[in-house]
């Protein structure tokens, strides 16, 4: 940890410096209020370490990462019926495209574009008694934190200026991909978009990604090796739209990122590391955030190739 400590702390002075070309993200009006300059990086390892630096503990709206939860959740209820609903490719296009659906028969290319995570929302819906409140309890139980909770106000706000997810659902409704009420699965998506966390608590979350050996608190694992190991294949490939292989060759770690600034890394048997700075590229990928990633995986050569 003492190695990973004093390049975390080196980077961030540097990246701190960099004039941020990024924009924040508006589209959702209540995002549009957060502070830009907010910059935190965490570090957990499957040692039980931990490290962080700037505003490490604050909690902002992870948005497109809480994809990798709804996923995990959908995959272990589902099992590998799941990939009838939702392919494993690269899109090579927009987080929120309707381009291929047409083409692809209401299939989407992935889970983490839109159109994916709301097919693995409509799976959810078949599962769960209570969408919301199951899906937030898998989180809290598997994290151990009883403090996460949905942002209704981003929720709200997104529900009210959703219109290319609302067409997105019914497009996808009309090849019959989408098994119940629009409203409905909407309403589950945007909430689970909505979670809250820090980049410590993001950090945390996702060690069952990182250690093969990873039980919660009850001695339950959370998926089975396999599975765990096809989800960091998914993150590698398909965990920044059009812009994986650009993250794949500069940062070299299977990831997700979100519009709200945030992006999550995993080292398979090492570490899992977050970073957060709400300004995004053109492709809605935080700046400071693959920046960041790129120099720290340089210096710790610890990428996975
Ligand atoms: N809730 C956002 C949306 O559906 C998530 C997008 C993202 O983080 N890339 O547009």
């Amino acid at each position: 940890m003492e190695n990973y400590k004093n390049i975390i702390e080196d980077i961030y002075s540097d990246v701190k410096k960099v004039d941020d070309i990024g924009k924040v993200a508006n589209y959702i009006p209540e995002l549009a209020f957060i502070k830009a300059a907010n910059f935190g990086v965490h570090i957990s390892t499957i040692n039980k370490e931990g490290f962080g630096v700037g505003n490490f503990d604050k909690k902002f709206s992870i948005q497109s990462i809480s994809k990798i939860l709804s996923l995990t959740l959908a995959y272990k209820l589902e099992g590998e019926k799941l990939w009838e609903r939702v392919d494993v490719e690269p899109s090579g296009n927009p987080f929120n495209s309707l381009l291929q659906l047409e083409s692809d028969l209401g299939k989407p290319r992935n889970p983490f574009i839109n159109s994916g995570a709301i097919v693995v929302c409509d799976v959810l819906f078949n599962h769960l008694k209570n969408p919301k409140v199951d899906f937030l309890n898998f989180c809290k139980e598997i994290s151990n934190n009883a403090t996460l909770n949905y942002n209704e106000k981003v929720a709200l706000s997104e529900k009210a200026a959703g219109f290319r997810n609302i067409a997105l659902t019914n497009f996808i409704k009309s090849f019959g991909n989408i098994k119940n009420n629009v409203d409905d699965v909407l309403d589950f998506y945007f909430h689970i978009c909505s979670l809250e966390m820090s980049c410590k608590e993001l950090s945390e979350i996702f060690l069952y990604l990182t250690d093969d050996n990873f039980t919660t608190k009850n001695g339950n694992r959370v998926l089975t090796m396999s599975q765990a190991k096809r989800i960091n294949a998914i993150m590698l490939t398909c965990g920044f739209y059009d812009e994986s292989g650009e993250f794949a060759f500069r940062v070299g770690l299977p990831g997700k990122s979100g519009v709200g600034g945030g992006i999550v890394a995993i080292h398979p048997d090492k570490y899992c590391i977050t970073v957060w700075s709400p300004k995004l590229n053109e492709k809605g990928n935080s700046y400071k955030g693959m920046l960041f990633l790129e120099k720290f995986t340089t210096k710790t050569a610890s990428s996975i190739f």
